[in-house]
């Protein structure tokens, strides 16, 4: 399915700022190698909105195989992320009053939903994939299975209930942002404040962060594009702060409000030209001297961005192995080839390793350090740790 109207100001001035052909699903992660079962691959494009400037992926692959109870991340399970929720949960409770009803919705394992449980809060959580819903709640958690949805709320009697709904790098995976704002607004109180967490579509941008963009990420917003689209849909800015999640993020607080916004464009932050070529041609050479200078090269985290940094590199190949921690990617393989994930052990070393989820370079580097004859990332630029 493909869109041809931007999914915030609904133009139809979509223009296309880079094609990376037919690529797999990031958040798929096989039980058995390419050779033995091939995968699905779709068309990826990114666009730009002209009107609203807003980054778009314009292919929906069908959404059941975007979500499903086999999705293999669980965020309890990096470290790094849960550092980041205690953060953040600390910043939430700044800004509510004592025992607040709170609502996240992708609220995923429950990471965050734990800690504002630790902080006194009420947390409701709900989430689109029950098997991960599933561990949340077998650790006491109340999530509820399905879409962010007025309907959900309904039938759930979740309506005008809540001080403060929010989610953390979930808003990009959905098509409809309409309607989820619009739930947003139906199951906070009069007053109450919507606090989202998104990729920085202008660092996104101005890095180009190739290995962001996957069918599972349909919309990239910047400050300007999400505060426009907050106020169209009768909210008010209230705060908007930088963090180095994921690669660096926007955490945007904004207040139910009565008052009617025109929808005014940002007035810039469009793309006139297309770096995301040349990155990719830039980092495929990076991974191909590796091998050349140090022998075998191995990558370090299985994560959705090591999945399409592989593939539109086209350096499946390269790779003998990729190691990652979590159980539930070990034994799997990387989309789209035949290099298995593993789990580190002391006894891995010699040759090249690449830390593939990149974001996550400083903890992983300590963790790895000395192991290996090089250790780099590529992205956003090559470097040695
Ligand atoms: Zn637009």
């Amino acid at each position: 399915m493909k869109s041809t109207l931007c999914r915030s100001c609904g133009s139809d001035q979509l223009t296309l700022i880079h094609d990376f052909g037919p690529q797999p699903l990031a958040g798929n992660f096989p039980a058995v190698p390419h050779a033995e079962a091939s995968v699905d691959r779709y068309p990826l494009d990114l666009t730009q909105c002209r009107v609203c400037t807003l980054l778009q992926v314009t292919n929906v692959p069908p959404i059941e195989a975007v979500f499903h109870d086999d999705y293999r991340y669980a965020s309890s399970t990096v470290p790094d992320l849960v550092r980041h929720f205690v953060g953040y949960a600390d910043f939430l409770a700044k800004r509510l009053p004592p025992g607040a009803r709170i609502l996240e919705f992708g609220s995923n394992d429950g990471v965050l939903l734990a800690q504002l449980h630790a902080l006194g809060f009420t947390a409701l959580g709900v989430d689109a994939s029950d098997n991960v819903a599933a561990m949340g709640r077998q650790r006491g958690l109340d999530i509820r299975t399905g879409f962010m949805t007025v309907d959900l709320l309904d039938r759930e009697n979740l309506l005008g209930q809540f001080d403060l709904v929010t989610c953390s790098n979930v808003f990009a995976h959905i098509d409809d942002i309409g309607a989820t704002v619009a739930a947003v607004r139906a199951a906070l109180k009069p007053d109450g404040l919507f606090a989202i967490e998104v990729h920085d579509g202008e660092l996104l941008a101005r890095e180009a962060q190739f290995d962001t963009i996957y069918h599972e990420h349909l919309t990239y917003f910047t400050e300007a594009s999400l505060r426009h689209f907050l106020e169209h849909h009768g909210f008010e800015f209230v705060s908007c702060d930088r963090t180095p999640m994921h690669g660096g993020g926007l955490r945007f607080v904004a207040r139910l409000s009565d008052a009617a916004h025109s929808y005014d464009a940002p007035a810039s932050g469009l793309i006139s030209s297309d770096a995301f070529g040349a990155t990719i041609e830039r980092c495929a050479a990076d991974i191909r001297k590796l091998i050349a200078e140090h022998g075998p090269v191995q990558g370090y985290g299985a994560a959705g961005r090591s999945q399409m940094f592989i593939n539109m590199t086209n350096t499946a190949d390269c790779f003998d192995r990729v190691f990652d921690d979590s159980p539930l990617r070990r034994g799997r393989y990387i989309v789209g080839t035949d290099i298995p994930i593993v789990p580190f052990t002391a006894e891995d070393r010699g040759g090249a390793c690449v830390i593939l989820a990149w974001n996550y370079a400083g903890s992983i580097s300590r963790l790895i350090n000395g192991r290996f004859g090089v250790i780099a990332t590529v992205l956003p630029e090559y470097r040695e740790w």
